[in-house]
């Protein structure tokens, strides 16, 4: 193994210097890097972290060394160096070495004013963040000119010590305080919730002051050349004359950089310099291979580097600098795709509140679907309806939402439940369609029938008043909030493409209807791995065929109710399999106990008993009798399946005849049947003979064939178990990790809302398990499921419908069992796709 030297107390900035990031810090590297771009930076010297954590214990400093590298009247800032510039630090401090001598040298260069000035502002830090002096001491000192007497004044009476004038004892001051900033709680705290580890240490980096002061041009400013918001090349900052530091950035009487109507500029100032700074800038780009913002000052014409940081900047200008990074060849793709964060996609898909907006929050629940919408409120699905049909935006406000809300929901910009988790009803339709979503704000009241809510501080909001809802935040606002636009534009698309080509796991989406499957294309998802046939008889024209069907007293009656539906489901899946173009569909046969389709209040009773040409008393009663104690655990999925077959054999029937169809026009498909809610073998055994008789019966009569798959989907933990003898009669399992977690818990995921954030602050759960898929209990059962299925059949396909599909910590864990694809929301996918390229890419790195 190669051996090193121990790393030196302190090192010259220099470009064959061995300064390494992890010691010394970022900004020290960045530093030699600049160096070695041959760009103006000042001498500099680098502390490494173990030589700042001795200076923190009480270690002697070397400082005279440290400034020897200076010239006989050194004068020099001391700056943070963690080993990620996310980590923070304590401030820079200027000017360190100001003495009387220094001051009598000043005022000869650039004149008393300015030398007092600089003496005064250097005193005053170092009192503070040195002597730990109370601030408040200076606050009535008048700049000018008696400002300094007073200023020293102040500090000895306060020390009972003059001020130093030695530029090493200053240093040797400077450097300790510093250091033990670095080790005081709230800075620990800080860094900590930045991802620092627990033992991270801060270099330090003393560079030579340049002083932004003088005769000809002088001042100091700062340039980045990308917008920090869009993440377009446009160049931005500040500069402002006779300055130091990053006065620039705060001063009113700053200069625009480029040339601008609204007052002067530093290209009209001063061209040459501007035109040097646009040089460098392109140089840090190529030979740091990022976007940086420079700081810089000018002393009389002369240009001086002081520092380069990572521009800051938002998701969306994240992507699109990685992209143009990756096309003009300073990165590669794998770079580019890796610089990008999955999760931050989602802030592109949809509107954001402006993260530099005021927001007044009235009500705190869970993110349920990300984005933001502002619209007036509405209490029921009616109203909401009303007023798309008027063009207005409007937020339904619910204490849950139920199946008959989905018109609702499809009518509203945003969605608002006082109950309810991740994966309640609300909360997995609204992710589906792309809907901002807070769902389980139990600080708010809602009173339904005098169609108001009230905010925990006491405020009132009725109908029509408008709310904002952000659902990424899982947050509603009162009024209407400065929103930024979705951005999803050619380099979102071409950061996908890449990612795709780098991914190992396929990524389908969960779609349920045309738009859905729309979206779906959008977002290049691979085929539909989850279609939820119930939300299609939600529509009104269907649900009333649905509740005859329901309310049928013989099997003939039934039939006849089922054949109306025939050819309206047969439609849904020929205009799916048109979209899909070919692309795999997974149609999950009827699942959701029947009462979810007969009303539940008596007005719709009334309604439905009109409807139906029934007595009120008949209707009323039968809905009593389909209601059950447990429906989540009661006659759902299969069990209807086994019990009422016959709809499953109209739904087998209309998949099938629309494949034959597709065919016809020129799509071809091979459906995917899934069966839910699977909890043994003989289950599928009764409803695989059956759809074998329904596909001889559609071949027969049509005199055409056609190739279709039978599956499982794996949401009971006997399933689970159970795969080895399950897979015999199918050739996928799809684990529906709702309902699987929902059981493995025993955790209703529709209540879990009111107690998950106790459970998960008391550290019962390390995260909500319906939002991160709990890899110890149901994963555990994943991968036995997987295991006893691929032993039976190994080319048995495998994936995960549940809404874990499109989180990246479960794809990891799926794509680590061996799953062919994941299956999410529509809006999930980007991210999903992102995420798999990332596990790819990393465990490439890895091996
Ligand atoms: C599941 O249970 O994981 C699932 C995908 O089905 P649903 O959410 O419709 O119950
Ligand atoms: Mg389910």
């Amino acid at each position: 193994m190669q051996k090193f030297d121990p790393i030196p107390e302190y090192v010259e900035i220099a470009p064959a210097a061995r300064v390494v990031t992890a010691e010394h810090g970022w900004k020290a590297k960045c530093l030699q890097r600049l160096v070695r771009l041959e760009l103006p930076v000042p001498k500099s010297v680098a502390l490494p972290a173990d030589t700042v954590r001795a200076i923190a214990a009480g270690h002697p400093v070397d400082s005279a060394g440290i400034l020897a590298a200076f010239g006989p009247e050194p004068l020099v800032s001391v700056r943070a160096s963690p080993a990620e510039p996310e980590w923070g630090g304590p401030a820079t401090i200027l000017n360190v070495g100001l003495n009387a001598n220094r001051h009598r040298l000043l005022t000869e260069t650039h004149g008393r004013e300015a030398a007092d000035a600089l003496c005064v502002r250097f005193i005053q830090k170092y009192a503070i963040h040195v002597a730990r002096l109370d601030p408040d001491m200076f606050e009535d000192i008048e700049p000018g000119k008696g400002a300094l007497g007073e200023v020293l004044k102040l500090y000895e009476a306060e020390t009972d010590e003059p001020f130093p004038q030695d530029p090493a004892r200053q240093l040797s001051d400077v450097l300790r305080s510093v250091a033990r900033a670095w080790e005081g709680t709230s800075a620990r705290l800080l860094r900590a919730a930045k991802g620092a580890p627990a033992d991270a240490g801060l270099g330090l980096v003393v560079q030579e002051m340049t002083q932004g002061l003088g005769q000809g041009v002088s001042g100091s400013g700062v340039i980045q050349f990308v917008d920090s918001v869009t993440g377009t090349r446009r160049v931005t900052g500040r500069y402002l004359g006779q300055s130091q530091g990053r006065d620039a950035l705060t001063a009113q009487e700053a200069m625009y950089l480029t040339r601008d109507p609204r007052g002067p500029s530093l290209e009209e100032l001063a061209p040459d310099l501007f035109a040097e700074l646009l040089r460098h800038g392109a140089a840090c780009r190529i030979g740091l291979r990022e976007e940086m913002q420079i700081e810089f000052t000018v002393e009389d014409g002369r240009l001086s580097v002081l520092d380069a940081v990572k521009v800051q900047r938002s998701a969306r200008a994240g992507l699109k600098i990685a992209v143009a990074l990756a096309e003009d060849g300073v990165i590669d793709k794998k770079d580019a795709v890796l610089r990008v964060e999955p999760r931050a996609l989602s802030e592109l898909l949809h509107h954001q509140v402006d993260p530099r907006a005021p927001r007044d929050v009235i009500a705190r629940g869970m993110a349920a679907s990300p984005g933001a919408a502002t619209g007036k409120l509405v209490f029921t699905a009616e109203e909401a309806q009303a007023h798309a049909a008027r063009g207005e935006d409007c937020i339904l406000v619910r204490r849950e939402t139920a199946p008959e809300d989905i018109r609702g929901m499809h009518s509203a910009v945003g969605v608002l439940t006082e109950r309810g988790g991740m994966t309640s009803h609300a909360a997995v339709i609204a992710r589906g369609l792309g809907l901002p979503c807070v769902v389980g704000a139990s600080d708010l009241r809602l009173d339904a029938r005098e169609k108001k809510i009230t905010a925990s501080d006491g405020r009132v909001f009725r109908a029509g008043d408008v709310v904002t809802i952000d659902g990424s935040k899982g947050q509603a606002l009162a009024g209407a909030a400065v929103m930024l636009p979705p951005a999803l534009d050619e380099a979102f698309r071409m950061l996908l493409s890449w990612a795709d080509e780098f991914r190992d796991i396929g990524v389908r989406a969960n779609a349920d209807t045309p738009a859905d499957a729309a979206t779906a294309r959008k977002f290049d998802a691979q085929g539909i791995g989850l279609c939820r046939t119930e939300h299609m008889f939600f529509d009104e024209d269907r649900l009333i065929v649905m509740r005859e069907m329901i309310f049928a007293d013989s099997p003939g009656d039934r039939a006849a109710a089922l054949a109306r539906l025939l050819p309206m489901q047969r439609a849904d899946f020929v205009q799916l399999f048109e979209i899909m173009h070919g692309l795999p569909v997974c149609i999950r046969l009827f699942d959701p106990p029947l009462h979810e389709f007969l009303p539940s209040s008596r007005e719709g009773m009334r309604e439905l008993a009109e409807a139906l040409d029934r007595p009120l008393s008949e209707v009323t009663r039968r809905v009593e009798a389909l209601r059950e104690v447990n429906p989540m655990l009661g006659m759902r999925g299969v069990r209807l399946g086994v019990v009422l077959p016959e709809i499953y054999d109209m739904q087998a029937q209309a998949i099938f005849e629309a494949t034959l169809e597709s065919a016809r026009r020129g799509a071809p498909v091979v459906p995917e049947v899934m069966i839910p809610l699977v909890s043994a073998r003989r289950e599928v055994e009764l409803v695989k003979t059956r759809i074998d008789a329904v596909a001889a019966m559609v071949r027969t009569r049509a005199k055409a064939d056609f190739d279709f798959k039978l599956g499982v989907m794996v949401e009971t933990p006997r399933a689970a178990l159970r795969a080895g003898e399950i897979a015999q009669h199918a050739a996928f399992l799809s684990f529906g990790t709702n309902d699987l977690t929902q059981m493995t818990y025993g955790l209703s995921r529709d209540d879990a809302g009111r107690f998950m954030n106790t459970y998960v602050q008391q550290g019962v759960f390390p995260e909500d398990p319906f939002h991160i898929l709990d890899v110890d209990g149901v994963g555990e059962l994943l991968l036995m499921g997987a295991g006893r299925g691929r032993e039976t059949r190994s080319d048995l396909t495998l994936s995960i419908c549940g809404e874990h599909g499109g989180n990246p910590e479960s794809i990891a864990f799926c794509r680590r069992a061996g799953f062919d694809y994941v299956s999410c929301s529509p809006y999930r996918v980007p991210m999903a796709r992102l995420a798999a390229a990332h596990l790819a890419l990393n465990d490439h790195v890895d091996s």
